[in-house]
């Protein structure tokens, strides 16, 4: 008999994927960050080198408030009123009055009619389609959508279908094609994290109206910044008030700590406070985070600076990419996809980035599709411009070494392959 339970090929076959994963130069690496989040950070890698202090074009800290003092001080005033953890669902004994409060001022600050809080935008994505549709109903998606929510309408009973990405006109055949079904849903991302353009929201609502179908988007990598207030690309496309589902995450420009909520119309939040698996059967938000996720909702409510400044620095570093010659996708997000087209070549140009003290990262399949490997550099409030004046020298030095400045894609996939 076996000494363990493992079986004894388990190891052998495991091994060999993973080493395939290192020879085709698709293997992860952990980077271990000493220090708070922000525009310089200090970094130890690879694991066991000397601490290197670079500057971060990589995170998802749009708003500078990952470690904001005011945020720290809500923090800790929220743990000293309401305690370190729950130790409950919601549905128990795990609400607390500033579960509601934030509750309501999302509400307030998305233009909905109630919210409802998750421990995180994947748990909201999880949870909200299982809990508002039927097999009678539909889900019609963007091709593009963020994986959180693919796995969501996994476990959702209605049938699933999708569109080509932002293609207008194949949503609405999609509309006519499915006309017959008790309810559709149309799903996207405001932002789409890879490319960083916008869903055409002010159409896709227009042509739901017209076709009597609901909407959602998730809003994750909108969330106080996109619109003239930062309320969301509903507020950028002239919608705000009339999406039916919206789900974000605190996790990236609200506080950054983690957290998410499904917001929108009355009937479909209390179905997710009935139904939503997340909600019923993970523990509640920690307080310590609500607490500092209102005081975040009053920083980005008081004032427009932050996100204006962010505004500022994406068109800044737009500008200095383009005249360096590096081929980026166009748009209007502080997401700026500089594009590589090969996989090794995302990852070695990240890694002589990093070696001139610039943190980015390679994105390559499965993240992206295949042939469309890319550096994702994102831009942050926390950045001055004298931040991205020594982060061009850096790309321009590292863009020359592997002869991609000013050279277009057919150059670049000749040269390096897909
Ligand atoms: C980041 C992201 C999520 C996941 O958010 P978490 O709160 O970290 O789980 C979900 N959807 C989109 C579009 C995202 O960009």
């Amino acid at each position: 008999m076996a000494t363990e339970t493992l079986p004894a090929t388990f190891r052998d076959i495991t091994r060999a994927e993973l080493e395939a994963l290192k020879a085709a130069g698709l293997f992860k690496e952990e980077r271990y960050i000493h220090a708070p989040q922000g525009a310089e950070i200090e970094v130890e890698f690879p694991a066991g080198a000397p601490l290197k202090k670079v500057l971060n074009l990589c995170s998802n800290n749009y708003l500078g408030l990952s470690s904001h003092p005011d945020v720290l001080a809500a923090a800790h005033a929220g743990l000293d009123r309401r305690g370190y953890g729950m130790s409950s669902v919601r549905f128990i004994c795990g609400t607390q009055d500033i579960h509601r409060e934030l509750e309501n001022r999302l509400t307030e600050f998305l233009g909905t009619e109630d919210t409802l809080l998750f421990s995180s935008c994947l748990d909201a994505n999880a949870g909200v389609f299982e809990a508002i549709l039927s097999d009678k109903d539909v889900m019609i998606a963007d091709r593009l959508v963020h994986a959180s929510i693919v796995d969501g309408m996994r476990l959702c009973k209605a049938m699933q279908d999708t569109y080509k990405h932002s293609d207008m006109g194949h949503l609405e055949e999609k509309l006519v094609e499915h006309a017959g079904k008790r309810f559709r849903l149309v799903i996207t991302d405001g932002v789409f994290s890879m490319d960083g353009d916008l869903a055409k929201l002010d159409e896709i609502v227009a042509l739901c109206q017209k076709h009597d179908t609901m909407v959602f988007v998730d809003d994750s990598h909108a969330s106080g910044f996109i619109g003239r207030t930062g309320r969301g690309t509903p507020e950028r496309f002239g919608v705000f008030g009339k999406i039916d589902v919206i789900t974000t995450t605190f996790g990236k420009a609200l506080g950054g700590a983690s957290g998410g909520c499904v917001s929108g119309r009355r009937e479909i939040v209390e179905l997710c406070r009935q139904r939503a698996r997340p909600y019923l059967f993970s523990n509640t938000l920690a307080s310590v985070i609500v607490a500092a996720t209102l005081k975040v909702l009053d920083l980005v409510s008081a004032t427009t600076e932050r996100r204006d400044r962010l505004e500022h620095n994406a068109r800044y570093w737009r500008g200095l990419l383009t005249q360096a010659g590096f081929d980026i996708k166009a748009g209007e997000s502080p997401i700026v996809p500089v594009m590589l087209y090969n996989a090794k070549l995302a990852q070695d140009v990240a890694r002589d980035l990093f070696a001139e003290g610039v943190y980015v990262v390679g994105f390559f399949f499965p993240v992206v599709p295949k042939g469309q490997a890319r550096i994702r550099t994102q831009l942050s409030a926390g950045h001055t411009t004298a931040h991205l004046d020594k982060a061009i020298e850096a790309f321009r030095k590292v863009g020359k070494k592997h002869d991609i400045l000013g050279k277009s894609k057919n150059e670049i996939v000749d040269r390096y392959g897909l």
